[in-house]
C-alpha cells in the first residue's frame, strides 16, 4: 500500500534527499504520488487555427529554410527561422540564442514553444526541440520551494510509480466508477503527473475532484453520525400542551417554515439524539423565537437552557427579549464579562442550584467556574463555531447538551455543506407576513444634503435612523474617530432637534446599554454607530439606515446592517454610500438595490469575493483541498456529499464488502482527523 511505503523506499532515495522530502511534508510514497503540480505548462501541438493570439502556443512544422541571426547591441541578438507548417509558413523568432543556427537545419523537424502572434503569423520561441520524437506534451509544475530541483522531483516520482504503481488502491466501488464514468485511481494520479494529453489529465482531475469531496464528506458525515449519537440518555420528554399553549399565546402565528424548523429542533431534543444542529434564517425571519420555543421545550422537560452571543449589546437585548416572552414563566439571567463580584457570585450560585431556568450571555457563559445543575440545550447565536474545545469544556462539567447554532447570516450552500457539513440543517426561508421590503439606494456622498431633509422628514413622524460610520481600516482607532467625527458633523446638520446617540466599541458596557436604551425608547432619535449595531440589534421604530462606504463592507454585512430596520410596521429604507470604482464594486451595490433576499446575496458574496472574504478575516471558512474547489467544483460536491451521506447513514460503508477499500482509507483518514477530540 503506497500509504506504508516510506519515500526512501524509492530508489535514488537516500538519506539527505529523505531530509528534503521531509521538508516537503513528504513522508510516504502516497504523499509523495499526491504531491499535485500547481499548474502545467502546455506544450501541447494544436494546429495553426486554433492557435490564440498573444498567448502561449506550441507548433510543429519542418525548418523551411536557414534561419538568418543579427546581431545588435552588446551580445544581443535576433534569429529568425520560417517554419513550414502544414500549409503555412510561420516565422520563428528568439532572442539571444544565436547558436541554436547550427541545430536547426533546414529540412529539420521542430517543435517550438512561444508567444504567438495571429496577425504577423509568428511565433516568439521560448522553448525548442529539434528531431523527429518530438511530440509535444503537457509540462506539470511542482511548487517545490527551491528544496530540490523539479529534475531531480520528476525523476523520482517516476521511479515511485515504476515501482508502487500496482500498489495504488481503488477506493470507489465499481457503482461510482462505472456510474460517474470514472478513471481508475491509481491511473488518474499518475496522470496527473504524466499526462498522456489534454483530455486525460482534464479525465484525472475529475476522477480526484470526487475522490476529495466524497472523502471529505464522508469524514463530516461520519462525525454527523457521531455526534448523533448518544453518549448518555438525555430524551428530553416535555408536556406538549405546555409549549402548545406557549406557542398559541405568541402575539403572531409562526410562519410555515419556523413551524417546519421548530418540529426538526423537537424531534432532536425529544430524541435519543445529542444535537448538533444549525439553524439558518434570513435577517428578521424570525429566529430567536424558534430558538426559544427549542429553550422552553428543554426547560419544560426539567433542564436547563442556554443561550450565548457574540457581544454583551446582543446578550443584553436577548436577556430583555426572553424576560419579556417568557413572563415569569421562568427564571432568567444575564451572565457576561460585566457581571462581577457579589452579584456573579449569586447568579453563578443560582445557576450551579439550578434555580435559574435561563442563563444569557456571552462567552462568559463556559468560563471555569461556572457550573450548571442540569444544563440541556445550547443555542450559541453567532456565525463563527462553537468549537470542538468548547464542547469538550462542558463534557469535562459532565455536561453534553444539544446544541444548535443559529447564523447572523445565511451561508452559501458551498460553504454550509463543506464548513458545516458535520451538522444537521434547519432553513428558515420565508418572512413573516405583512413584513414589508426595506428600500435600497445606492448615492454618492454629494447627496447627503437630500439624505438628511429625508432623515429629518421621518424622524419629524416619530422614526429613527442609524447611520453607520465609514470604515477606513482594519484599525479600531481610527473608525471610532471616525465615528465622533461624523457624530459630531450631524450635530449641527439638522434644522430640528434631533437627539444624536454615538456607538462603538470603546465604550464601555454601561454607555453601551444607556445608549442602547435610549435609543430602544426614542429618547435617541439617531444613532450613529460602527458596526458593532451589526449583529441582531432590534429596535423595531428604526426606519432608516445609512451606511458610509458601503462598497467596504461584504454583501452579507451590508444585508445584516440593513437587517436592523424593517423590523416594524412601517416602511424602511436602507441608504448606501459608496463611490466604488470598480466594476465589481457597482456590481455589488447594484446587488444590494435589487434583491432583499439574504441567501441570494451571500451566493454572490462568495463568488465576488470568495470564501475568505465570506467568513471574514478571522477565518479562513474552508477547509484546503488539494486540487477540488468548492466553489468551481460546486456540482460535484453536492454529488459526493449525496452519495456520503448514504454510504454512512445506510451504513453501506458497514455492511457492503464493496466499500472495504473505501472504508479502510477512511478509517485511516479518520484517525489523524480526529486527534485533539478526547
Ligand atoms: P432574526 O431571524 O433576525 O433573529 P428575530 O427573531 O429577531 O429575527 O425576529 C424579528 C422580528 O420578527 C421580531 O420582532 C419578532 O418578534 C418578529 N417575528 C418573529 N416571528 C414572527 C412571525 N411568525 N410573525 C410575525 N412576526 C414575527
Ligand atoms: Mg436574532
Amino acid at each position: 500500500m503506497v500509504h506504508n511505503r516510506l519515500v526512501s523506499e524509492v530508489k535514488g532515495v537516500g538519506p539527505a534527499l529523505k531530509e528534503k522530502f521531509a521538508e516537503l511534508g513528504i513522508e510516504t510514497v502516497e504523499d509523495l504520488m499526491t504531491t499535485y503540480p500547481s499548474r502545467y505548462e502546455n506544450f501541447e501541438v494544436l494546429p495553426i487555427t486554433e492557435l490564440v493570439h498573444e498567448q502561449k502556443a506550441t507548433i510543429e512544422g519542418i525548418v523551411l529554410s536557414e534561419p538568418v541571426v543579427s546581431f545588435f547591441g552588446r551580445k544581443k541578438s535576433r534569429l529568425v527561422v520560417p517554419i513550414q507548417v502544414d500549409q503555412v509558413v510561420v516565422k520563428g523568432v528568439m532572442f539571444n540564442r544565436a547558436f541554436a543556427k547550427k541545430q536547426l537545419a533546414v529540412g529539420e523537424k521542430v517543435t517550438v514553444t512561444g508567444k504567438w502572434d495571429q496577425h504577423r503569423q509568428q511565433i516568439t520561441i521560448s522553448h525548442y526541440k529539434v528531431g523527429e520524437k518530438s511530440t509535444g506534451e503537457i509540462e506539470p509544475v511542482y511548487l517545490l520551494r527551491q528544496i530540490i530541483t523539479p529534475f531531480q522531483f520528476k525523476k523520482i516520482i517516476k521511479q515511485a510509480f515504476d515501482q508502487f504503481r500496482e500498489q495504488i488502491n481503488e477506493i470507489l466501488p465499481t457503482r461510482y466508477l462505472e456510474g460517474y464514468q470514472l478513471i481508475n485511481r491509481g491511473f488518474a494520479i499518475e496522470q496527473m503527473h504524466f499526462p498522456h494529453d489534454v483530455e486525460h489529465l482534464k479525465q484525472a482531475r475529475r476522477r480526484l475532484i470526487y475522490d476529495e469531496f466524497l472523502i471529505f464528506q464522508l469524514k463530516m458525515q461520519a462525525l454527523r453520525k457521531f455526534n448523533r449519537q448518544r453518549t448518555s440518555g438525555n430524551v428530553k420528554t416535555y408536556s406538549e400542551d405546555q409549549l402548545t399553549e406557549f406557542i398559541a399565546q405568541l402575539p403572531f402565528e409562526l410562519t410555515e417554515a419556523q413551524k417546519q424548523a421548530n418540529q426538526e429542533i423537537l424531534t432532536d431534543i425529544k430524541s435519543s439524539y445529542r444535537m448538533h444542529r444549525l439553524l439558518q434564517g434570513d435577517v428578521g425571519s424570525g429566529k430567536t423565537i424558534v430558538a426559544a420555543i427549542a429553550l422552553y421545550a428543554t426547560i419544560l422537560a426539567g433542564y436547563q437552557g442556554a443561550i450565548m452571543v457574540p457581544t454583551e449589546i446582543l446578550a443584553e437585548q436577548h436577556y430583555q427579549s426572553l424576560t419579556e416572552l417568557f413572563q415569569d414563566r421562568l427564571r432568567i439571567e444575564l451572565l457576561t464579562g460585566s457581571v462581577k463580584g457579589k452579584e456573579r457570585k449569586q447568579r453563578l450560585a443560582a445557576i450551579q442550584s439550578g434555580e435559574v431556568n435561563l442563563i444569557v450571555g456571552t462567552h462568559a457563559l463556559i468560563q471555569d467556574d461556572v457550573y450548571f445543575s442540569n444544563l440541556g440545550l445550547v443555542i450559541v447565536d453567532e456565525q463563527h463555531r462553537f468549537g470542538v474545545n468548547q464542547r469538550k469544556v462542558l463534557r469535562e462539567k459532565g455536561i453534553d447538551p444539544d446544541v444548535l447554532f443559529m447564523t447572523a447570516t445565511p451561508i452559501p450552500r458551498t460553504l454550509a455543506i463543506t464548513s458545516f457539513g458535520d451538522m444537521d440543517m434547519s432553513i428558515i426561508n420565508q418572512m413573516p407576513v405583512g413584513r414589508k421590503e426595506v428600500e435600497t439606494f445606492w448615492v454618492k456622498e454629494t447627496l447627503m444634503p437630500r439624505i438628511i431633509k429625508f432623515i429629518e422628514k421621518e424622524i419629524k413622524n416619530g422614526g429613527q435612523a442609524y447611520v453607520i460610520a465609514p470604515l477606513i481600516e482594519e484599525s479600531d482607532k481610527i473608525d471610532i474617530q471616525n465615528a465622533v467625527d461624523l457624530y459630531h458633523q450631524l450635530s449641527s446638520a439638522f434644522s430640528i432637534p434631533v437627539e444624536i446617540g454615538l456607538l462603538h466599541g470603546r465604550l464601555t458596557n454601561a454607555e453601551k446599554d444607556k445608549v442602547m436604551q435610549d435609543f430602544a425608547t426614542n429618547k435617541i432619535n439617531l444613532l450613529v454607530s460602527t458596526t458593532v449595531v451589526e449583529v441582531g440589534v432590534n429596535v423595531p421604530n428604526a426606519t432608516i439606515m445609512v451606511i458610509y462606504d458601503a462598497e467596504r463592507f461584504g454583501l452579507s454585512q451590508l444585508h445584516q446592517l440593513r437587517g436592523r430596520v424593517g423590523r416594524g410596521k412601517k416602511q424602511s429604507y436602507c441608504i448606501l454610500i459608496a463611490d466604488p470604482k470598480g466594476e465589481t464594486g457597482k456590481e455589488r451595490m447594484q446587488i444590494m438595490t435589487e434583491t432583499t433576499n439574504g441567501f441570494v446575496l451571500a451566493e454572490h458574496d462568495l463568488k465576488l469575493r470568495g470564501p475568505g472574504e465570506f467568513f471574514g478575516k478571522k477565518q479562513s471558512g474552508l477547509p484546503e483541498f488539494k486540487i477540488a474547489d468548492p466553489i468551481h467544483d460546486y456540482r460535484t460536491l453536492e454529488t459526493a456529499r449525496k452519495d456520503a451521506v448514504e454510504i454512512i447513514f445506510n451504513d453501506l460503508i458497514e455492511k457492503n464488502q464493496e466499500y472495504r477499500e473505501l472504508k479502510e482509507y477512511l478509517n485511516r483518514i479518520l484517525v489523524e482527523f480526529n486527534e485533539g477530540f478526547d
